[in-house]
C-alpha cells in the first residue's frame, strides 16, 4: 500500500528521496528554514513530521518533546490452508490494549487473526515497550499462539512458516498527533497512529494536504494537536 501511495505521489510530481536520513532541522527566527540529511541540505519552509515511531527523534531536532514511543507488535504467519475463517477476528482486549498499556500487561494483548486471499493466516499480536527492537521473541510467539488457540483450537495443526514484528507509534492516550505545532512556524505533525496507521493513512494524508494547501482543515480536530500534552 505504501508503494501504491508512493507511485501515485510521483505521478503527481512529488520527488521521493529514499534512504535519506534526516539529521537536523534548521530554524530561522522560530520558523522552519531547512532540513539537513546525510546526503545534503534542502531549504524548505515546511516540515511534516510523519516519522511514525521515530517522530519524537524528529521533534527533538527542533527542541520539541513529542510523547510518541515505539510499541512492538509481533505477528505469526501460517502455511496456506483451505478457507478456515470468513472474516477478521479481533478480541476486545486487542482493541482496548491500544488505549491502555495496563490492559496489555506483559505484552499479552489479546488476538487478531485473519486469513489472506492466498490462504495464509496472519495471527497477531503483542503490544510491547522494548525500545526500537524489531526482532521476534520466543515469549511473544508463544503468547500469540496460546491466545489464538483458546478461540480457534482447529488452528493447532496448521504449520507456522514465519514471524515478523513492527513498531507502532504509541501515544499516551492512543490517539494520533495531528496538525500545526504552535511553537514552530512551518512544523506540522502527522504521527502517533499506534495500531491504526494503515487504516488512518488516507484520511490523515487528505487532511494534512488540505492544511498545507489552504492553511486550514475543518475536519482536523484541534483536540488532536501536540499542544494537548503541554
Ligand atoms: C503487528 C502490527 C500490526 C498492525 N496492524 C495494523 C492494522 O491492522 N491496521 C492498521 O491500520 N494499522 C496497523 N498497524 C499499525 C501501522 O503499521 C502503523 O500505525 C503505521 O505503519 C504508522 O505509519 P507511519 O507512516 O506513521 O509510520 P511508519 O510506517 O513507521 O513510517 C515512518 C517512516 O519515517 C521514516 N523515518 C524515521 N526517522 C527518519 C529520519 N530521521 N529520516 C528520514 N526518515 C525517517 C522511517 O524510515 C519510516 O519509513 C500495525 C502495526 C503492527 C506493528
Amino acid at each position: 500500500m505504501t508503494v501504491g501511495f508512493l507511485h501515485s505521489a510521483q505521478q503527481k510530481g512529488a520527488a521521493i528521496f529514499t534512504h535519506t536520513r534526516v539529521q537536523a532541522i534548521e530554524l530561522d527566527h522560530g520558523r522552519v528554514a531547512a532540513v539537513v540529511t546525510h546526503k545534503g541540505k534542502m531549504e524548505t519552509r515546511l516540515v511534516i513530521n510523519a516519522a511514525g515511531a521515530f517522530a519524537a527523534e524528529i521533534g527533538a531536532m527542533v527542541n520539541l518533546t513529542i510523547p510518541i514511543k515505539p510499541r512492538r507488535g509481533q505477528i505469526l504467519v501460517t502455511e496456506a490452508v483451505p478457507p478456515l475463517l470468513k472474516c477478521c477476528l479481533l478480541s476486545a482486549k486487542y482493541i482496548a490494549a491500544k488505549f491502555d498499556p495496563k490492559i496489555a500487561g506483559d505484552g499479552e494483548a489479546g488476538f487478531a487473526v485473519e486469513q489472506t486471499a492466498s490462504g495464509n493466516i496472519l495471527i497477531g499480536s503483542t503490544r510491547e515497550f522494548v525500545g526500537f527492537k524489531k526482532h521476534n521473541s520466543y515469549d511473544g510467539i508463544h503468547t500469540i499462539a496460546n491466545n489464538v488457540l483458546r478461540v480457534l483450537p482447529g488452528i493447532k495443526n496448521v504449520r507456522m512458516i514465519r514471524a515478523f514484528a513492527g513498531l507502532r507509534p504509541y501515544t499516551p492516550e492512543g490517539l494520533p498527533i495531528l496538525g500545526k505545532v504552535e511553537a514552530i512556524d512551518g512544523f506540522i505533525m502527522a504521527a502517533g497512529h499506534e495500531g491504526d496507521g494503515i487504516t488512518l493513512a488516507p484520511i490523515t494524508g487528505e487532511m494534512i494536504a488540505e492544511l498545507v494547501s489552504t492553511g486550514s482543515a475543518p475536519l482536523l480536530c484541534d483536540d488532536l494537536r501536540l499542544e494537548r500534552f503541554i
